[in-house]
This record gives C-alpha cells, structure tokens and sequence, in this order.
C-alpha cells in the first residue's frame, strides 16, 4: 500500500533541470530489503551522462555565483519547508529503500530539513574576516568565494541526511553540484531533486546521476571541471579516491568508517548506559558509521552490565520497519549479511564469548528479508578483529578494563576516530575523557550516535582526512579563502618594505 508512494518504475537523470533518460539505457533494480520487494529500476548511467551533467554545472554556475547568497539561501528556505511538508511521505520512502525503522527514517528526514534552514542562515552570514592593513590607506579582507563544480558521492546508510550535508553548503556557497547517489537508495535522490526542482533552484546548479560508483563516481573523481569531491562511504573506496584526487591536486573530503566505543566506568549509571548501548549499537541494524560495536567496561561492573543488556536485548522487536512497533530493521543487501555473519564465526575462533544472537534470521516472517538478529560478544580483547574492524551490523563486544586510563587507551587503540562515549558520575573523568578520546565526536551519559547538525561532524585518523561534513565548518571544503587588498593611497605601496 506504502509502495503506492513511489510514483515511478524507472528513474530518469536530473540534468540541467530536466528529467532525461541514460544514454546507457541500462537499468538495475532497486529492493527493499525487508522483504525484497522490488521498488524501482535505477539508471546505470554511462561517462557521457556525467560528462553533460558537468558540463551543465559548469555553465550554471557561473551565474549561480552571481547571485546575492541571501537570495541562494532562500531556495534552501524553501527546500526545508517542502521537506517538512512532505516528511511522512518521505519517511516512508526511506524505510522502504534503506530498511531502518520508520522513527528513524524520521529522524533523518528531520535532519535534512534542520540542514536546510541552517544553511539558508549562512546565506546571511558566510563570514570572512576584516583586519587592519599593515600600510596606510590600506583595506584588508578575507572573504569565501565558491570552489566551481562540486561532486557528490554518497552512500545507502543515510541516502538523504548525508546528501543534505554536503549539497546545502555547497550550494548555498555558490557551486554547482553533480551528485551522485548510492544505487541501493536513489529514491531519497529522486524525491531530493524534485524538491530542489520545485524550489525555484535555477537549472543546472542540482544535477543527478544515477549509477555504478565504478562508472559514474570514478568519472566524477577524474573530470577535470569537478573541482571537489566530497565522499562518504568505506575506507577501500575513499583511500582510492583520495589518491586520484590527489594526482590530480584537486580538493577531497572523506568521511569514512568508525569502531566506535562506549566506555561504561564503575560509577555509571548502568540502566542509562545500557539504553545508551542499545540505541547506538542496534539503531539502523548497527549500519551507522557512529554505531556503537565495542563497550569498554569496567570490570567491576561486567557482569551486572551482560545482565542488563541481554535482558533488554530480548526485548527488541526485530521486522519490517514500516511497523511501528518494530525497533530493528533489515540489514541492506545479502553481501551486508554474509560480511556480518563472517564476522561472528571470527570473534568465535579468536575466542570471544557469544553471549546472543550471532545467526541469520531467515524464518516465518523473515524469510524474504535481509534479517540479523541483535548479537552480543563478551570478553573480547583490544587487539581482537571483532574489536578493530568495522563490521556494519548488529553486533557488540564488551572488551573489560581495570582502570579509566585503560579504557582511554583501548578506546583510541584502533585505526578510526569518528565517535566515542563514557559513562560516568565523575566529573574530572568527564572533562579527561573529552580531552583524551581521540575521535572527532565525544558524548558523555549518551551513546554514540546523535549527532546535531550545527555541530561538526567527522572523524580523526583513519575516518577522514581532516575536514567536516556539518556545522560551519562544512563550508571550508566548499569554498577558497580569497585575500582581498585594497589599496586607497593613490600611490604604489610596498607590503613590508614601505611600513613607517
Ligand atoms: P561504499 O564506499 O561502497 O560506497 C559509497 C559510495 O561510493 C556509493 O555511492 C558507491 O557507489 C560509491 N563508489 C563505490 N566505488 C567507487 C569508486 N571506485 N569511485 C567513486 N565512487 C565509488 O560504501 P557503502 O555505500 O557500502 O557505505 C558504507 C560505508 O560508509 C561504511 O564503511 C560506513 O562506515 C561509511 N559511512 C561513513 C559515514 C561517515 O560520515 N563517516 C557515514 C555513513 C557511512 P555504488 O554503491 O552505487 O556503486
């Protein structure tokens, strides 16, 4: 019945604000992975697809540069509110495409439209600086000017609140966008684009490619008139864009993967840690790049920690997302599955101890689903594979600790460094932690995921490379400083030479 929401069999690129067919005219299907229900056939769209979208950007953005940024910023204004208006529809959508419950799948929703009213704002603001000349007569500035085209290449995890991560700033700083999406989840693509279409955005600053991150994102990363490439996704995927990037000497932001842990001390609140646990590990089946897959607990509290967490564990109504009732959905694809359930028999072999779940769910009303059953392991170790990669699913292991300064060490004792969180009732281990943790996101007395938009978000080490979706600072990859001078002495003055 919800599927009625999907108007469309087959999806068409949004280039130069038109709805056009793939020169390919080839088409890959798209399914829900609660039931494997087919939704809609998505465009594997060829080089020359990306080669027009690019060439339209280019153009557009020459007068999209132009335009006052109060004036940019009220396309997003009105983005938001379509947004707001159509959240349910595209909610619904979403938990059809991805598989998270449908309170989730509100909550990202919820987040793109908080993204677009806080980037319209910087249309208003876009600060530079102002600061004295070192000669007389003399002005000095800094101001933000736009990078050009900008490509965008997104993953299935969070098909609309990461795409509205990067495409508001980028827009609302004066670029041009070619965008493209995850082939798992291209409807949160497709309904972002008629949003932006219906917005008022001139034709040409939003465009679409659906199709093969091997195809179209590998075009994207080697044309010459992108000049910025901003990625989330896997580690495998963004080292090699970051190195072609690279040859090229153009911009990249990564965000990448996570390990990330709650750190759970003796003093804690241990009902409070154990929701925090659940939601972080469990919310979007453990398919968030903050997931929680590691708890780092005191060992004086371990065992009271299993006690609590196995007991609500069987509470977690695990099924289709659209059901309300349901708190964990599917995993997104049958490779997903097979990658976590390689997992389990490793933690098995190096010696962990499963405490629950660890099998795949594929009976009764499972049965035509991606399904995972919540997993917990105990008395893992730091150097455990289960407790340095990442494994992108329903799985958690306790790895016990002595002392506070050893589970700091744990905690940053792995490549990546997106999130971490400690649970405590003591102040200075508090304001310790948030110094000492080394990932780009701390929370304290709340899990590991959570993150608000005004905020920066990314990671440390092997997450990223430095910058940050997000906040202000998701502007810095989207723009170049340009130092402006100018000069009112009416003669030639000479920067440190003619200095009285
Ligand atoms: P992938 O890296 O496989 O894919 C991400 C995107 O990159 C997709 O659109 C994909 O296209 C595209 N892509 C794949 N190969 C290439 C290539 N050679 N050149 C250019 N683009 C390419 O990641 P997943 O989609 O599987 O997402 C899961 C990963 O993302 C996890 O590791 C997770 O931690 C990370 N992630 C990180 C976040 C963060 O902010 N730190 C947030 C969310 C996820 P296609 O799939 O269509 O072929």
């Amino acid at each position: 019945m919800t599927k009625t929401l999907i108007q469309e069999e087959k999806l068409m690129n949004f280039i130069n604000g038109n709805w056009v067919n793939s020169s390919s005219n080839q088409f890959t299907e798209v399914k829900n992975p609660a039931n494997l229900e087919t939704l809609v056939q998505v465009p594997l769209s060829s080089e020359d697809d990306v080669n027009k979208a690019v060439q339209t950007a280019k153009e557009a953005q020459k007068e999209w540069a132009l335009v006052p940024a109060p004036q940019r910023a009220e396309v997003l204004y009105r983005v938001g509110m379509l947004m707001k208006e159509r959240k349910e529809d595209l909610s619904q959508i979403l938990t059809m495409e991805n598989g998270k419950v449908i309170e989730e799948a509100r909550g990202e929703v919820q987040e793109g439209i908080d993204m677009a009213f806080y980037m319209a704002g910087e249309g208003r603001r876009l600060f530079g600086q102002t600061t004295p000349s070192e000669l007389k007569d003399k002005f000095a500035m800094s101001v933000r000017a736009p990078v050009g085209v900008v490509g965008i290449i997104t993953p299935w995890n969070f098909p609309i609140a990461i795409a509205t991560w990067k495409s508001f700033p980028a827009i609302v700083a004066g670029n041009a966008v070619v965008w493209k999406p995850a082939t798992e989840t291209p409807l949160m693509a497709y309904e972002l684009a008629k949003i932006f279409e219906e917005s008022g955005l001139p034709k040409g600053v939003l465009n679409v490619v659906f199709g093969s991150g091997s195809k179209v994102g590998n075009t994207m990363v080697h044309h010459k008139d992108i000049r910025v490439i901003s990625f989330t996704g896997s580690n495998d995927v963004g080292r090699t864009i970051a190195a072609k990037c690279g040859e090229q000497l153009k911009k990249v932001s990564l965000e990448m993967g996570g390990k990330n842990a709650v750190i759970v001390m003796d003093d804690a609140d241990l009902s409070l840690a154990t929701e925090g646990i659940l939601w972080s590990a469990f919310g979007t089946s453990g398919q968030r790049c903050t997931a929680c897959s590691r708890v780092i607990v005191h060992e004086d509290v371990k065992e009271r920690l299993e006690e609590r967490l196995l007991s609500e564990m069987e509470k977690l109504t695990i099924g289709n997302g659209l059901d309300e009732t349901n708190k964990v959905g599917p995993i997104i694809n049958k490779d997903g599955l097979e990658k976590i359930q390689n997992y389990i028999k490793i933690g098995q072999d190096e010696g962990a101890k499963l405490l629950a779940g660890g099998y795949v769910l594929n009976n009764g009303e499972y049965a035509d689903g991606n399904y995972f059953a919540p997993t917990l392991f105990t008395d893992a170790t730091p150097e455990m594979k289960i407790a340095q990669e990442e494994i992108f699913g329903p799985v958690v292991s306790l790895i016990p600790v002595k002392s506070f300064e050893e589970a700091i060490e744990v905690n940053n004792g792995v490549e990546y460094g997106l999130s971490s969180s400690v649970f405590t009732r003591d102040v200075n281990r508090v304001f310790a932690a948030q110094r000492d943790l080394d990932t780009g996101i701390v929370y304290v007395n709340a899990g590991t995921t959570g993150a608000e938009i005004h905020l920066p978000f990314g990671g440390t080490k092997g997450t990223g490379n430095g910058h940050r979706d997000s906040g202000v600072a998701a502007l810095d990859v989207f723009t170049e400083w340009k130092a402006v001078y100018v000069d009112y002495s009416g003669k030639l003055q000479r920067a440190q030479i003619d200095v009285e």
